[in-house]
């Protein structure tokens, strides 16, 4: 048996609940009727029959469900390298702070005087975020990376149009998230690819010949989606200051850089956090999430409302402001996801928030300095949080990357994110997280190099995997072209 956590075994079948319902059977039991009967007419047609839901006793509906959930794999259940991600442990005392009666019902629309905890909470959740980037104001209204990188582009939007300046380009690198420029599109911005070098990292040079008085600026990832460091982040952003333009920066990689960077003196003007990926909400499966955007002070006037204003002794929300960009949603969004944040930062401290960071960047180094002899290293230098490695190695064996992801499910792993970024061909992404123990990587590091060896003598089986899951190697395009919904 492999060292790994993978086990098989004790899979349980289930049906749907209307394939297992039994007329007659029931959860609950009714107290006895002590009142008479309602003698008048009742309209049948009116109430009609209700909906056909199956009959079912209390206890197939709980083995149901928890047979249901041994097939999902959460954090909880084990390691989750899933690269670009940051899929780590989030500490039970923040989904207990975000359950506390009197947060988890408070009513958005009670009046401001009845809200000053929630406002407070979420006012000093904007000033740690300011303060853990460097950057001088904060809302926290979008409510994902995403829509975080939507209210940027209207922001850069808005501030162009106040100078009464017509720019439409934007420059985004090959390495960028997808939403990057599909945020960029959406308000009316025509993005343009900026190559990366061969290091991995953008070329000060390449941004020069792109940048014009025609472009509002650049959207860029720090640490980028391969794991470095953009080194040079000080040159191109003073290259396209220069040219009057703007930066953004997508800040969904926080997690290596907590308390080590200073986004404002790098040249970022405006930028989003991910609170579900650095800041303890537990994501993955679409939400809810957090996305703040933090700006430099010129770009204050410009954020969504409402704003939360602290008074002498009171805060307020603020509605009119002029030149905002507007509402982005109703309300606040997911406030329990603020909640987790603040109770996360301050569970932690700003000395422990840097350690975090400084362990993941640690982790991610160590496997792949631990793999670097049986995986093809895409960049051979010290990665920030995460390391991509590719299938060069094993294509000689013909095994490609999505067999050895496959292989890993049998030895109890969710697979690493494969083939993203685009620019590494059969990328395998590997984001380890802070909250691994060493033990814990060792194991994987040992499973991942064994899956390397039966590339090399066993191809067939890497092929076949996964053999040990609930259900084998799924067609993918099949299932895309022609879903079963049915089960
Ligand atoms: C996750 C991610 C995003 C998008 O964030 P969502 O909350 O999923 O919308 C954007 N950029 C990068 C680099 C990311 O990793």
């Amino acid at each position: 048996m492999m060292p790994g956590p993978g086990r098989s075994g004790l899979i349980l079948e289930e049906p749907l609940l209307w394939e297992k319902g039994k007329e007659g059977r029931t959860a609950f039991s009714m107290p006895e009727q002590d009142v008479p009967e309602c003698s008048g007419e009742v309209d049948r047609e009116l109430l009609g029959n209700g909906p056909d839901f199956p009959d079912l006793s209390e206890m197939d509906i709980v083995r149901h469900y928890t047979r249901l959930s041994t097939w999902n794999f959460g954090i909880d259940t084990g390691m989750y390298p899933l690269g670009s991600c940051t899929m780590k442990y989030n500490p039970k005392i923040n989904e207990k702070m975000a359950a506390t009666p009197g947060i988890a019902a408070s009513h958005p629309l009670l009046a401001d005087e009845l809200s000053q905890g929630a406002l407070q909470v979420m006012f000093e959740l904007q000033t740690f975020l300011a303060t853990l980037t460097g950057m001088d104001a904060v809302s926290l209204q979008p409510a994902a990376g995403a829509q975080g990188e939507m209210a940027g582009m209207l922001v850069f939007a808005s501030y162009f149009r106040k100078k009464g300046e017509k720019r439409n380009k934007i420059l985004i690198p090959d390495t960028a998230h997808g939403t990057n420029p599909a945020s960029a599109a959406l308000c009316g911005f025509k993005p343009v690819q900026v190559k990366s070098g061969a290091d991995g990292i953008l070329d000060p040079k390449i941004v020069a010949e792109l940048m014009d008085e025609e472009t509002v600026g650049i959207m860029l990832t720090n640490p980028n989606t391969l794991g470095l460091f953009e080194e040079s982040i000080r040159e191109i952003t003073a290259i396209v200051h220069g040219k009057g333009g703007l930066v953004y920066g997508d800040g969904a990689n926080m997690n290596a850089v907590m308390g080590l960077v200073d986004f404002k003196r790098c040249g970022i003007d405006i930028m989003h956090l991910n609170l579900h990926k650095t800041f303890s909400t537990p994501h993955g499966g679409g939400g809810p999430g957090a996305g703040p955007v933090c700006v430099v002070e010129e770009l204050e006037p410009f954020l969504p409302v409402p704003r939360i204003v602290k008074g002498r002794d009171s805060y307020h929300l603020e509605v009119d402001c002029p030149d905002s960009i507007g509402r982005l949603h109703a309300f606040f969004g997911n406030f329990g996801v603020l909640v987790r944040a603040y109770s996360y930062i301050l569970s932690m401290g700003a000395e422990n928030l840097k350690k975090a960071s400084q362990l993941a960047v640690l982790n991610a180094n160590y496997v792949r300095e631990s793999l670097r002899d049986v995986l093809h290293l895409a960049y051979d230098k010290p990665c920030m949080h995460e390391c991509v490695f590719s299938d060069k190695k094993q294509q000689e064996h013909k095994i490609s990357t999505l067999d050895m992801a496959k292989r890993l499910i049998d030895h109890g792993y969710h697979p690493p994110t494969i083939y993203f970024p685009l620019v590494v061909p059969g990328a395998i992404m590997i984001e380890p997280t802070e909250t691994e123990n060493k033990d814990d990587l060792d194991q994987f590091i040992t499973v991942f190099k064994d899956v390397a060896r039966e590339a090399r003598e066993d191809g067939e089986r890497l092929r076949q995997s996964p053999m040990h899951s609930k259900v084998r190697r799924l067609d993918e395009t099949l299932a895309a072209r022609s879903p079963c919904l049915t089960g």
